[in-house]
């Protein structure tokens, strides 16, 4: 008998599986798909690590997190500093300085704030929606170039219907800093996730293409307590009716060029182009090889959002009144379930980026000690 059973390879499981093998604990991980690492899975194409599952940056202010993950890989410098495209107009993101001058000309602090503050007055009291969220942060009119057409396509609902904390995720700055992140340690892991999470769980039993519910009365004998980072409503058949999710869809191309869109990550903030962003893979790691020579062809990745139906593979969950709720119904039934611990994205139906997955399966395994 096992001590635990993890149920998910991704960050969640892998660090909650490490931390209890360090433990001298007896782990068991078991992943429906055929790779581990979850949605950080990154696969070698042309000598490029593709994200698969979309493009990931790692960022934290967490020093501890911090220094776990540099334990099982080295860290790049990359920062992320995508670009807007606007119909063919080029801006800078997040919003900074640089953004600023391309939409109006402005060149210092003082003028982009004045024309912000004149077009946010519209909006009186605290923003109850995205919509009103974004232009009490940046004005209509960059709320109509480069917020609203990609939220929309993002979300598949209006911006009037979307929670303000989404938009609050993007940094506002009236300088010249265009790092998309207000993080003090960043960079991608040299070499690719998935070689990460394969150093993460190092002499722990893995199996693949196993699902947990494929035979669950089995699995749940095989162990003392189970770590379970699936959807929650799957968890329960979906008997209190199915939460939403978005789910994304990546077009893969190689091309025989060595560069095609000069940066790691373009989004399309108009409505019309269907897809959100381009990610070109090779700028992580900048370019090169391991040896550090020039990849001559490239990889891109054109990136679609749909709404998730059974069969789909959940990406984000939908954050709404009505899901939070239902949610919530959800977390009273897993409350009882004493054995099993529901963790990460998809367990706790939290829009959570890679470090506060790792700081929450740091928690619950801490939790395990009491
Ligand atoms: P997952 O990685 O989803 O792992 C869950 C695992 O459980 C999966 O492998 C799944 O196959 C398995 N599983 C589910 N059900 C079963 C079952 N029944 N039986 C067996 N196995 C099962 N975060 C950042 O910090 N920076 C970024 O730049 C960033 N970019 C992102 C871009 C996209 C497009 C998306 C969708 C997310 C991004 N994130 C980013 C968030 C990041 O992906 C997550 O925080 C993290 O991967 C979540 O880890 P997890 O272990 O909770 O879930
Ligand atoms: N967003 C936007 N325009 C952009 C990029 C982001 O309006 O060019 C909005 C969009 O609503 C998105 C949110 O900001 O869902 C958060 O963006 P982030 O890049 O953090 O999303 P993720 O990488 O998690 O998809």
């Amino acid at each position: 008998m096992y001590d635990y059973l993890i149920v998910g390879s991704g960050l969640y499981g892998a660090t909650f599986a490490q931390r209890a093998k360090a433990d001298g604990k007896s782990v068991l991980v078991i992943d429906k798909r055929p790779n581990i690492a979850g949605n950080v899975y990154t696969e070698k194409i042309e000598g490029i690590n593709v994200h698969k599952f979309g493009a990931h940056i790692f960022h934290t202010n967490n020093k501890e997190v911090w220094d776990y993950v540099n334990r099982f890989a080295t860290f790049n410098r990359f920062t992320n500093t995508p670009i807007a495209n606007y119909k063919g107009e080029i801006y800078s993101l997040p919003f900074n300085m640089f953004t600023f001058n391309k939409m109006w000309g402005v060149k210092t602090a003082d003028e982009a704030k004045k024309i912000i503050d004149e077009q946010r007055a519209e909006i009186k009291g605290t923003p109850k929606n995205l919509e009103q969220q974004a232009i009490s942060l940046v004005g209509r009119e960059i709320y109509e170039k480069l917020i609203k057409g990609y939220t929309e396509k993002q979300w598949g609902r209006d911006c009037k219907d979307l929670p303000p904390f989404i938009i609050k995720r993007l940094p506002v700055r009236l300088t010249y800093d265009n790092n998309y992140f207000n993080a003090l340690f960043q960079g991608i892991p040299v070499g690719g996730y998935t070689k990460m999470v394969e150093n993460m769980l190092k002499g722990i039993e893995v199996k693949l293409n196993t699902d947990y519910f494929s035979d669950k009365e089995n699995f749940d004998k095989m162990a003392k307590r189970v770590i379970y980072t699936g959807p929650i409503d799957a968890y329960f058949d979906y008997k209190l009716g199915t939460l939403q999710y978005r789910s994304v869809r990546f077009e893969n191309e190689i091309l025989d060029i060595p560069n095609f869109q000069g940066n790691a990550a373009v989004n399309y903030t108009d409505r019309e182009t269907p897809y959100t962003r381009i990610i070109e893979h090779k700028w992580f790691e900048f370019g090169k090889d391991e040896m550090g020579n020039d990849i001559k062809k490239t990889v891109i990745s054109k990136e679609y959002s749909s709404e998730w139906k059974p069969g789909d593979e959940p990406y984000y969950p939908v954050n709404d009144e009505a899901n939070e709720k239902l949610y919530n119904d959800y977390k009273k039934l897993a409350e009882k379930e004493k054995n099993v611990v529901f963790g990460g994205r998809l367990g706790e139906y939290k829009y959570y980026d890679m470090d506060r997955v790792i700081e929450a399966a740091f928690d619950a395994y801490e939790k395990e000690k009491q």
